[in-house]
């Protein structure tokens, strides 16, 4: 008997996963349920066939964690669901737009697949100062670098008005997060030695990283799948909360209610943009009482089925009711969100903290 089966039994059906899980709010089917998809690990431990529903349900996890957090029997939910997804990735019965997002990954470095080349020149301006200096590095990450630069661009003014000129990392990769979450373990162990051995290369002490994926994954992943590296990561949010802590940035005045649309991987930061977004002088609603409810879109949740990450999203924008605008501090969720939006036709603002800092700073 595994770890894992020892932890499926000792389920006491208590529900309280599927209260807080976004898949379930979103579906009624049974076998989304988180202690349904655990329960499907015989199954596929004995390469069993699979019904749609029962594969779509391995699949259709953003692991965001929140069924983590609250389970009565403290089961490793989500790293079952990483080591089912694993296996049947070996068995070859993976959805292929996995498999196509992880090749891109394992081969191009990015999860489109684009030039990996152009992702420093797509948002490095040349009103933006750096230096050679490799005591603060800046990572912008895949979805800053090709979808939402605007948030590197803010960063990097926010940073040269206190002075601070970072080093860029000109040889940039994925941090593999999309690998990790599906289960391709040797691949993500091949990038996470490989971007290590880079960075350290550059003799970086500190590495500062706008996506909170990228934070986590380097921070925390990486040790487990590598080892310790020899620069400490920082996420933007801790940075800019120190600059405004030693005086180094002010804030001119505005108003507003807006609501916080927070990180998956940053709960013990969940304070730092409240701090900073009511020092420029928001209120805030809470709709979620500051509890994980994810975009919908993360671990290929958004490519295979996008209805359901459409509809997560929509779960916010609901909830959001009359704030002025929503912040995000995450760069995926902005981008989902955004062509949320587009295709649901919905009006409500959503700005990256870095842009709200950085304007109001400005004025
Ligand atoms: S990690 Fe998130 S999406 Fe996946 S089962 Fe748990 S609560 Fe649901
Ligand atoms: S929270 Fe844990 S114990 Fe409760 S139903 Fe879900 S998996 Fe089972």
């Amino acid at each position: 008997m595994t770890d894992y089966t020892e932890q499926i039994e000792s389920c006491t059906e208590c529900d309280k996963c599927r209260e807080i899980c976004p898949i379930c709010v979103v579906s009624d089917k049974e076998v989304y349920s988180p202690d349904n998809k655990i329960k499907l690990l015989t199954k596929v431990e004995n390469n069993e066939p699979l019904d749609k529903d029962e594969l779509d349900s391995i699949y259709l996890c953003t692991r965001c964690k929140a069924c983590d957090d609250v389970c009565s029997s403290n089961i490793d939910i989500t790293g079952i669901i990483q080591y089912e997804r694993s296996l049947i990735a070996k068995q070859g019965r993976e959805p292929q737009k996995t498999s196509h997002i992880s090749n891109n990954i394992s081969t191009k470095y990015n999860p489109k697949g684009l030039d990996n080349e152009g992702r420093i020149a797509s948002w490095v301006t040349e009103d933006l100062e750096f230096s050679d200096d490799p005591s603060l590095a800046y990572m912008a990450g895949c979805w800053v670098a090709f979808k939402n630069i605007g948030i590197a661009q803010d960063t990097i003014r926010i940073l040269n008005s206190c002075g601070i000129k970072p080093k860029i990392l000109s040889e940039e990769l994925c941090c593999g997060l999309f690998l990790i979450d599906n289960g391709h373990m040797d691949e993500a162990k091949e990038l996470a030695k490989k971007y290590t051995l880079y960075v350290e290369s550059q003799g970086v002490k500190r590495l500062l990283v706008s996506c909170p994926s990228c934070y986590g994954v380097l921070k925390n992943v990486y040790p487990t799948l590598y080892r310790e590296p020899k620069y400490e990561v920082v996420h933007a949010l801790e940075f800019f909360k120190d600059l405004y802590d030693e005086g180094k940035i002010q804030f001119n005045k505005e108003s507003g209610t807006v609501m916080v649309k927070d990180a998956c991987p940053m709960v013990a930061m969940y304070d730092i943009p409240r701090e900073l977004l009511g020092k420029i002088g928001f209120k805030f609603t809470e709709p979620f009482n500051k509890e994980r409810f994810c975009c919908g879109a993360p671990a290929g949740v958004k490519p295979n089925y996008p209805e359901i990450a459409n509809k997560i999203a929509a779960v916010s924008f609901d909830k959001a009711g009359d704030s002025d605008k929503i912040v995000t501090y995450c760069p995926f969720c902005l981008h989902h969100f955004d062509g949320v939006k587009e295709e649901m036709n919905i009006n409500t603002p959503v700005e990256d903290i870095s842009h709200i800092i950085w304007e109001a700073m400005k004025k």
